[in-house]
């Protein structure tokens, strides 16, 4: 598995777990979207397209990524 995507109205996620550092930038900026103790771990409905933007900006690998529809 080499991405896996999320989509909401207005994002699509990607998040390539083979890049992930675990360093959890996205699970302390936004707990009710990325929970690792979740499936799926990241539920994009349970946060703003603004909040997920910004966590997503942090995510020092690159393995989360979005584009805006
Ligand atoms: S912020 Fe990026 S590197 Fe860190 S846990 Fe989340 S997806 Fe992985």
């Amino acid at each position: 598995m080499s991405e896996k995507i999320y989509e909401t109205d207005e994002l699509r996620i990607s998040w390539k777990p083979k890049l992930c550092q675990h360093a959890a930038e996205c699970v302390k900026g936004a707990p009710a979207v990325f929970d690792v103790g979740r499936k799926p771990w990241i539920q994009p409905e349970n946060g703003t397209t603004d909040l997920i933007t910004k966590v997503i900006d942090k995510c020092p690998s690159g393995a989360l990524s979005y584009t805006r529809k």
